[in-house]
């Protein structure tokens, strides 16, 4: 009998485990996917690897500014790859090491909750196994969601999964959003060479944040990378009284010698066309 069961080991799993473990507990977590889940594996870690190799790509190319001669530079984005799939590996092994060092057991497989303190552990060879436990905890994360529109109109799109595995640099790539994770993507990619353009609801780029931060910091990151953005429209401006709420209607198509128009979108039928 356990007394604490983790469902899930991204950072909001391992922590309660670990907590739990230090706390006296006998403690267990179970994972169906790769330890240490969203943030060490496809989100945080990887991402942070990436922006530090597009800093050092960046200010080595402009070193000469400051005095300083490296001759010529030049991006390898296969040992870009490497770093970033080393840094990643070192920290699910250390985290590996710290449940172990600190008495966790890890079940590697999808749990189930058929009854209160049971955990149902599926195997990836379909065998199943029943944890008895007074305590669970669902840390199970988050999901990528696909844009509201028809499947053929994401033939050619990738996920932020994807965009941390690709193995050239892209002449060209559309981000639709303009949040965090999209506006790092941006800076990451155009400072590796890749024309950016950017698809958003907001007028403002990372909406949380302050308007002057998102005016100066990153925007003005973006254009001198030579990003190019793309803002939807008031939304008021034109359907005054009809927006729906949370869903973008309408992407302002400037177009930079090319034009890349997103149609309305509409409530319940095909959204968005590019
Ligand atoms: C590209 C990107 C960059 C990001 N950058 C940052 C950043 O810089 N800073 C920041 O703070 N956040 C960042 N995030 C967000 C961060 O990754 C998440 O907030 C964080 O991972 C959430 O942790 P979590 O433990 O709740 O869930 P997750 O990390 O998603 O972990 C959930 C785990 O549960 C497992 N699981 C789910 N269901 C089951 C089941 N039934 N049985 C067994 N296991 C299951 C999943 O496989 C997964 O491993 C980023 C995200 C992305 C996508």
């Amino acid at each position: 009998m356990f007394d604490l069961v983790v469902i899930g080991s991204g950072p909001g799993g391992y922590v309660a485990a670990i907590k739990g473990a230090q706390l006296g507990g006998k403690v267990a977590v179970v994972e169906g996917n790769k330890l240490g889940g969203c943030c060490l594996n496809v989100g945080c870690i990887p991402t942070k690897a990436l922006v530090h190799a597009a800093t050092t790509y960046l200010s080595a190319k402009e070193a000469h500014k400051f005095g300083v001669e490296i001759g010529e530079v030049k991006l390898n984005l296969a040992g870009v790859m490497a770093h970033k799939s080393n840094t990643v590996k070192r920290l699910v092994d250390g985290l590996e090491m710290l449940l172990k060092g600190n008495g966790v057991t890890v079940y590697r497989g999808w749990a189930n909750v058929p009854a209160p303190g049971k955990v149902e552990v599926t195997y990836d060879d379909g065998s199943k196994e029943v944890l008895e436990t007074k305590n669970i905890v669902l840390a199970t994360g988050s999901t990528q969601q696909l844009p509201p529109v028809p499947k053929e109109s994401l033939a050619h799109a990738i996920s932020s999964d994807d965009a941390l595995e690709l193995d050239k640099v892209p002449e060209r790539m559309l981000i639709i959003g303009g949040g965090v994770i999209a506006a790092e993507f941006a800076c990451i990619w155009n400072a590796f060479g890749s024309k950016v353009d950017m698809v958003k609801r907001s007028p403002l780029i990372l909406p949380p944040v302050d308007e002057e931060i998102s005016h100066k910091r990153p925007f003005g990151h973006l254009r001198e990378r030579d990003a190019r953005r793309k803002r939807r429209e008031s939304p008021r401006s034109r359907d005054e009284g009809r927006r729906t709420e949370g869903v973008p209607r309408r992407c302002d198509p400037h177009s930079h010698g090319e034009s890349t128009v997103l149609r309305r979108y509409r409530p319940g039928g095909p959204r968005c066309r590019a």
